[in-house]
């Protein structure tokens, strides 16, 4: 394939050169798949790796080669890949079935882990993922309020459904993407969450919202932080004037604090949707709040109380194999230190990256919080010293075009020759798993792609 500016590189030769087993899966790919994938953020140019196996904080891919992992599952596996306690609660289950059709004790369980971790969860309901965990939420809050608004923020993402699908890397506008009715956009008000003046105000002067979501750590897990200021405003704000606060904690959950960013703020939400983590690894999703609004899912409320039910069905919700990776997992998250392990490793891992840009006198930067690590690529070339770099002083909209630089995917490659899997933020996640090896593999695998890029001109 034609991958443009990428033609004449030598990372990319290098990266050639190391991957064919993937080059020959991606070609196959791309007569079954539209691009050769099946999630948008698995796109890499020229083509992806195929793993084929992933132990710890490690992956090989189809040729062999070993990476460093910190795509964690897309933030599912704070315990890294292949657990032994979670691999062992999958296979005790797969050998008793699958799929019952009936409760279990492990969905009783789950939820009860559930219940016991996150302060506003006094009743839980799963789904299998955060995109539909997301849309029971907003339906809940519709049902409870009787309004029709979701106040949303820019580059924040809640999965891929109707009312999110906009505004997250375009369509800031808040217009319609492609397939979407431009009337369910309509019902949708795109904030910043860079301004709380403009955020308050949009909240104080209107009467038919029924729900405000974000992501309570900031746009793609703090890709775009958020100061804590904010959220107390939002839920001062929301408690006030009757307005459904909803943390979307798909990815905060059981990550930055055992309950979630909740937890880290001292801030309860109305209701918070949970995944990843929360499965340990395989799908599922929650959503979760008080009783007085899970209560519109409940046969018997609706029959006393006299309103109609919010219907909710589900093949796979609290399938009993993921059930049983969620439990092995969540108790461990409540027994041990498995947050504190995650952000500490990525604390220093921010370190050590950033020391290495300072060496090498590269004017980028690598931020995050908690277990979150992405580099600022700096795209307009400003004064930037990596370890006093403030994110909130750069501003969302650098912040945003910075994964966008031309030299990202570059970067991306020549970890990746250098035996480092990042994502495309340039970036991402820890996990508790991850070791002070791992943290100097990374470093030095920064400092050979510095190498390469300022060798074709890119820096
Ligand atoms: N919300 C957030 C904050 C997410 O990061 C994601 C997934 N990356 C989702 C919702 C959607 O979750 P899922 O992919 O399980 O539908």
């Amino acid at each position: 394939m034609n991958a443009g500016p990428l033609s004449n590189s030598k990372i990319v030769a290098r990266y050639r050169e190391r991957t064919p087993g993937s080059a020959q899966r991606s070609e196959a790919a791309r007569s079954i798949f539209p691009s050769g994938i099946v999630h948008d953020s698995r796109r890499v140019l020229p083509y992806p790796i195929y793993v084929e196996r992933a132990a710890g904080s490690r992956k090989w891919d189809a040729d062999g080669n070993e990476y460093v992992d910190y795509h964690g599952g897309h933030g599912a596996l704070i315990l890294g890949h292949c657990d032994p306690q979670v691999t062992r609660a999958a296979q005790r289950q797969l050998e008793l079935g699958t799929h019952p059709a009936a409760c279990h004790d492990l969905e009783v369980r789950w939820g009860t882990l559930v219940k016991e971790l996150v302060a506003c969860a006094e009743r839980v309901r799963f789904h299998s993922s955060g995109t539909e965990a997301n849309l029971m939420a907003l339906r809940l809050a519709r049902a409870v309020t009787g309004k029709k608004k979701l106040v949303r923020f820019k580059g924040h993402f809640h999965g891929w459904q109707d009312h999110a699908a906009f505004g997250v890397d375009d369509h800031f506008d808040g217009s319609a993407t492609p397939g979407l009715l431009e009337e369910i956009a309509g019902h949708v008000l795109l904030a910043s969450s860079d301004d709380l003046d403009g955020t308050r105000a949009l909240l104080e002067s209107r009467d038919d919202i029924a729900a405000v979501m974000l992501e309570p750590t900031g746009g793609s897990f703090g890709v775009l932080p958020i100061g804590a200021g904010f959220v107390h405003m939002l839920r001062e704000v929301t408690a006030r004037r009757g307005v459904v606060l909803v943390f979307d904690e798909v990815v905060t959950g059981f990550r930055v604090a055992r309950g979630g960013a909740q937890e880290h703020y001292g801030i309860t939400p109305d209701l918070a949707t949970f995944a990843k983590i929360l499965a340990g690894g395989l799908p599922g999703g929650a959503v979760t709040g008080p009783a007085s609004i899970l209560e519109r899912l409940d046969f018997e409320a609706a029959q006393t109380k006299g309103f109609e039910k919010i219907g909710h069905q589900g093949t796979y919700n609290a399938n009993p194999v993921c059930a049983a990776t969620g439990v092995a997992c969540l108790q461990r998250v409540a027994a041990e230190d498995v947050c504190e392990r995650a952000n500490r490793n990525g604390a220093e891992l921010r370190a050590a990256l950033n020391a290495v840009l300072a060496e090498e006198r590269v004017p980028w930067a690598v931020y995050g919080e908690h277990s979150a690590f992405y580099f600022f690529l700096n795209p307009d070339g400003t004064d930037t010293e990596p370890r006093s770099f403030n994110p909130l002083e750069a501003g969302f909209d650098a912040l945003k075009r910075s994964g966008k630089h031309a030299a990202a995917q570059k970067l991306r490659l020549a970890m990746s020759i250098g035996g480092v899997d990042i994502s495309g933020k340039p970036g991402g996640l820890t996990s508790a798993v991850h070791t002070g090896e791992d943290i100097d593999h990374t470093a030095q695998a920064l400092r050979q792609a510095i190498r390469m890029l300022r060798a074709e001109g890119e820096l």
